[in-house]
């Protein structure tokens, strides 16, 4: 099935219209180990000219995805967390730097995860802290600049540029997988009409634009309809007001 772009493809004719151009940016979570599935996802990077922040899991991290990783200028390591290990209680939504530990654990494992990186990565790892599950204490972004890191990502349009000194925040805005459901693509009509209300939002001066849209996928699960999804709308954008956005350190 062919999805309907139309809707999309109306909002980038006012981008257009307008002269607006829009920063664009890709977060890919759960990196650990080479696979197919990254194989596929660098040749996507690489026929789109996108660079995607892998946010890789520190603890489980192996030497073949370093060189791998060397080899691919487009993958661009960032800090996931340190072993994606679910904290909250049950019942309640998952999270490893969520409030459910004490604040100095939380910034130990954010500092063990970042120097383990640093040896696996060298200076291609950005200082960019990726909670899993998106999910962290807002206690913890006071100390995280102390912890090594100048940015941080969640998911959802950012309330500020800058939680707090020395710390840039650049979250992700597009989830296109059914994570409850089929765990497949979410409605391709659903997802189409998410971008063009959001990008209607930046056009209008409702959300902020200077805040890189983030595209966010996890290369391990996706069956065909999410990275044919993924490379159409990724396509779209940069064939229109996309802009391929990179972090930086002295954005900070
Ligand atoms: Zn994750």
């Amino acid at each position: 099935m062919i999805p309907d772009w139309s809707e999309l493809d109306r909002e980038l004719a006012h981008w257009q219209e307008a002269g607006m151009t829009l920063p664009l940016w890709w977060r890919d979570d759960d990196a650990m180990s080479h696979s197919t599935e990254l194989e596929r996802l660098a040749t996507l990077a690489a026929e789109l000219d996108l660079p995607v922040h892998l946010a890789v899991i520190p603890q489980g991290v192996t030497p073949d995805l370093s060189r791998f990783v060397a080899d691919h200028p487009l993958l661009i390591p960032v800090v996931h967390g340190w072993a994606h290990q679910n904290h909250a209680p049950a019942g309640e939504k998952k999270a490893e730097f969520g409030a459910h530990r004490p604040l100095e654990e939380l910034l130990d494992d954010a500092e063990r995860a970042f120097s383990a990186l640093k040896e696996t990565f060298g200076a291609s790892l950005r200082p960019m802290f990726v909670p899993p599950w998106n999910r962290i204490s807002p206690e913890m972004l006071t100390w995280l600049a102390g912890a090594g890191y100048t940015a941080v990502s969640t998911f959802t349009p950012r309330k500020a540029a800058k939680p707090a000194s020395g710390l840039l925040r650049v979250n992700t805005h597009l989830d296109p997988i059914d994570w409850k459901g089929s765990r497949s693509l979410l409605a391709p009509e659903q997802l189409i009409a998410q971008v063009a209300r959001q990008m209607r939002d930046r056009r209008l001066g409702e959300a902020d634009n200077t805040e890189p849209y983030g595209l966010l996928t996890h290369h391990l699960v996706h069956d065909e309809a999410i990275w044919a999804f993924t490379a159409a709308l990724a396509r779209r954008l940069l064939d229109g007001p996309g802009e391929a956005w990179i972090y930086d350190e002295r954005m900070s």
